[in-house]
């Protein structure tokens, strides 16, 4: 497996995984030149990407989705609940209803060369998931924007090998910033964003020695890498590789039988 962290945060989110046959994306925050020129630069071919999933419709992790769409025409997977509550937002966003594949949570979906199974997350945008998927015999992991971990992430994490969690914001940086109040109850809220300490709690459970942890989804304004970088040298055992992914940067990982990172 060969995978990209695009970019993440709120200036946008998309992630990449190839088995070099089949590629998946997940979110699609970005422009698609970049999703192109960066695929390219990373020999990565555009025509093995086999389908788009999803976490939910904010701006920052579906804005490209109708241009990938209409150039790849691949399907798009989003929740049943997320197509059902947020049909203006498709349509604002020119998302092709004809393209989109609803599933219900824990269901198990098929494409070309992953097994994909989403799980519900806790965030301010209805149906939202995160995901669960196996690709050349390993296991992977993504939850991003939500305020609570779901019971049924702790199991799907555990398994991981590479696992990509949101660590939002500091919590003093948050309770100290410059935010309205109503804006840092949402997301310190249960349909928020997850803490330092809430990822940082949850990696230390469910990653074994030999795991990858990428953080990811930092809030430019209430975070700082140096932040998460200080507590997973303080907390995170050795043995288990981690990246901090600044905002808008570029992330690249390589994982096959033998030789992991
Ligand atoms: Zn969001
Ligand atoms: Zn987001």
């Amino acid at each position: 497996m060969h995978y990209l962290v695009l970019m993440t945060g709120s200036c946008g989110n998309c992630y990449i995984f190839t088995t070099g046959r089949d590629t998946i994306v997940i979110d699609d925050g970005v422009t698609y030149t970049k999703i192109r020129t960066q695929m390219e630069a990373h020999e990565i071919d555009i025509s093995t990407v086999r389908a788009l999933f999803l976490t939910h419709l904010h701006p920052d992790h579906s804005k490209g989705v109708g241009v990938l769409q209409r150039k790849l025409s691949i399907p798009v997977y989003i929740s049943s609940l997320s197509r059902e509550k947020n049909e203006s937002i498709l349509i604002r966003q020119k998302i092709e209803m004809d393209g989109l594949r609803t599933y219900e949570y824990g269901e198990r979906i098929s494409v070309p060369g992953f097994d994909v199974v989403p799980f519900p997350t806790s965030h301010d945008s209805d149906g939202s998931s995160g995901y669960a998927f196996s690709a050349d015999g390993h296991d992977y992991f993504l939850m991003t924007d939500t305020g609570l971990i779901p019971d049924e992430a702790w199991d799907y994490a555990k398994k991981a090998d590479v696992e990509f969690i949101e660590a939002n914001y500091d919590c003093a940086m948050l309770d100290n910033g410059s935010y309205p109040e109503f804006l840092k109850e949402r997301i310190r809220g249960r349909f928020g964003h997850l803490s330092n300490r809430d990822a940082i709690d949850f990696a230390k459970a469910t990653a074994r020695h030999g795991d990858s942890i990428y953080f990811v989804h930092l809030s430019a304004n209430n975070n700082t890498p140096a932040i998460v970088r200080e507590l997973v040298q303080k907390e995170i055992p050795s043995g288990i590789f981690c990246k901090v992914c600044e905002r808008g940067e570029l992330f690249e990982g390589f994982i096959d039988a033998d030789n992991f990172f």
